[in-house]
C-alpha cells in the first residue's frame, strides 16, 4: 500500500486547507414579491422572473 513518507506539518496542513472555506450563495431580493431568490433565477416563491410570471408556482 501506497503510503506518505513524512507527517504533513501544521504549517503545510493549514497551507492547504486555505483554500477549503465555503462562501455564502449569491441572493437578491425578488423585485415582485421580495422573497430571497438567486439571481438569473426565476424567483421560487412566486414564479416571476424580469417582470414577468414564467411559471405558476404550486400551492395557490
Ligand atoms: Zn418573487
Amino acid at each position: 500500500m501506497a503510503v506518505p513518507k513524512r507527517k504533513v506539518s501544521p504549517h503545510r496542513r493549514g497551507n492547504r486547507r486555505s483554500h477549503d472555506a465555503l462562501k455564502v450563495d449569491a441572493f437578491q431580493e425578488c423585485s415582485n414579491c421580495g422573497e430571497l431568490k438567486r439571481p438569473h433565477n426565476l424567483c421560487s416563491a412566486c414564479g416571476f422572473y424580469n417582470g414577468r410570471e414564467v411559471i405558476v408556482p404550486k400551492g395557490i
